[in-house]
């Protein structure tokens, strides 16, 4: 089948992989790179049911899939089911080998130090999942203003969910010489050693200089932490080690201490990791990425073209999309395809919209929006004031507006009937999540992206 995938964020890149191993002819069309280098970098299922009160007894249970059936019917797990997400998260790790999936959520430090609960682990992270009674050392870099460690410990400290021990030092190493400021992909390119102030001449040798110069950057930085750690401590550094693996497998050897890396603030090293090594396995699977397009709004056929179901007539009798679009750089283009599976995420990429009139849309397919719910419920947050009250459950409304879909990952209208057969929405557009709160976001993503590319089989009587 010719399957069209809108979006190159984590749920289109999966579903485009996932489709190409069972042999379809997948073209992504994109104008970014999505949301994967903006997240933290974990892979999350459910860490919170909701905000009610006592946070630490919002905790999802320790395995988040078994939560699933406490969430309201509007979730979209309610209709993606526990198999599809456990299968698309081992997926998502056995793919890119950056994962360890321990069966129940472990708790990691955030970007400020708070105790966050995650399924999906990332490797390099592994040796600072918090434990009851656990010494950290949280590393900072004085020219890395992105990593606050005074502050990351002393929230670790107030813990109230797991009680550890961290104490905090602020390291000179600057990137590069005369570097005053550098940014975390800036760093992780100079340990890799991908950067060089003194290369020049041929490109061999700037190579060789520029990887010298990152083995020199990782002893020194190795010794600086060597010289601070103590006995019984985990080091904690920011997600700045490289974006090739074997930096920071070198780095630890290095180090005589158990170490892992932190998520930063955006942009995360952690998940570029995650998009490099899916888009590397796109190039691989020889699928043909289109980016800096866009698809264009849609027009709605008045005939309902022929049935593509093989296994009889589908029960459905709307609308198939059988043709696209795709703006590009020079003109247009009329893409014609067999299936759509539309990834293009939700308000943050600018696929959900709110106009003027505070009226919602979705804005390729004009589909029906599912009005959100709010996370936070009255008296959860005594220090919250009123106005202050109103605003966020507002935003979080306003957040978890989305489409409503089947189990198969078709848009649904308000009478709960199929908008198209041939389209499967996955991701962030999905409304009645709160991914960034509950943190599902991943889950979301790869349990829909199953779902659907299940659904595509189905369309063409097979199974996968
Ligand atoms: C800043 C940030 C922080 C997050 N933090 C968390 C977290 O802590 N925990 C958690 O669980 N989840 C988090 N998430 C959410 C989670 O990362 C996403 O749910 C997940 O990555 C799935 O995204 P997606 O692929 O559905 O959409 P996206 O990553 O948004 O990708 C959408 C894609 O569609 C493309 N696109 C949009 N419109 C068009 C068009 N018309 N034509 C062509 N292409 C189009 C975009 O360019 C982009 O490539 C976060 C997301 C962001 C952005």
């Amino acid at each position: 089948m010719r399957i069209a995938v809108i979006g190159a964020g984590l749920s289109g890149l999966s579903a485009a992989l996932m489709l190409r191993e069972a042999c379809h002819n997948v073209t992504i069309f994109t104008h970014g790179i999505g949301g994967l280098p903006l997240s933290n970098g974990t892979l999350d299922v459910l860490g919170y049911r909701a905000l009610s009160g006592n946070n630490a007894k919002d905790l999802a249970s320790d395995d988040p899939f078994a939560s699933f059936t406490e969430l309201p019917n509007t979730h979209p797990y309610q209709v993606i089911g526990a198999d599809n997400a456990r299968e698309g998260v081992n997926w998502l790790a056995e793919k890119t080998g950056l994962f360890e999936i321990h069966g129940e959520n472990r708790l990691l430090p955030s970007p400020l130090g708070v105790a966050r609960p995650t399924l999906g682990v990332p490797k390099n992270a592994a040796a600072g999942i918090l434990t009851e009674g656990g010494k950290y050392l949280v590393v900072g870099l004085r020219q890395f203003k992105d990593f606050p460690a005074p502050l990351i410990a002393a929230n670790l400290n107030r813990s109230d969910v797991v009680k550890v021990e961290a104490r905090a030092v602020v390291l000179d190493l600057p990137g590069r010489a005369r570097e005053a400021d550098t940014l975390a992909t800036d760093y992780a390119r100079h340990f890799d050693g991908l950067t060089s102030a003194t290369a020049g001449g041929s490109a061999g040798a700037a190579k060789a200089t520029g990887a010298t110069a990152g083995a020199t950057l990782r002893k020194q930085f190795a010794e600086l932490i060597n010289r601070a750690v103590k006995p019984g401590e985990v080091v904690l550094i920011p997600a700045i080690m490289g974006l090739q693996a074997e930096t920071f497998l070198d780095f630890a050897t290095r180090v005589q201490a158990p170490i892992a890396e932190v998520p930063t603030i955006p942009a995360s090293i952690f998940g570029q990791r995650t998009y490099n090594a899916l888009i590397e396995a796109c190039r691989e699977a020889r699928i043909d990425i289109r980016l800096n397009c866009s698809v264009r709004p849609y027009r709605r056929g008045r005939a309902k073209v022929e049935n593509i179901y093989q296994n009889g007539p589908s029960p459905m009798v709307n609308d198939e999309v059988r043709e696209l679009v795709v703006a590009r750089a020079g003109g247009t283009d009329r893409v014609k395809v067999d299936a759509v599976i539309d990834a293009a995420g939700g308000f943050a990429s600018g696929n959900l919209a709110r106009d003027s009139h505070l009226a919602f849309h979705e804005t390729i397919f004009d589909l029906p929006l599912r009005p959100g719910t709010a996370f936070t419920s009255r008296g959860s947050t005594a220090a919250l004031h009123e106005i202050d009250f109103e605003q966020r459950t507002e935003l979080e409304r306003t957040l978890s507006t989305g489409i409503a879909v089947d189990s198969a990952m078709r848009p649904l209208d308000a009478a709960g009937n199929p908008v198209f057969t041939n389209v499967f929405c996955l991701g962030e557009m999905l409304g009645g999540a709160h991914p960034w709160l509950e943190l599902s976001g991943e889950g979301i993503a790869l349990g829909s992206a199953v779902a659907a590319v299940k659904a595509i089989a189905a369309l063409k009587g097979e199974k996968i």
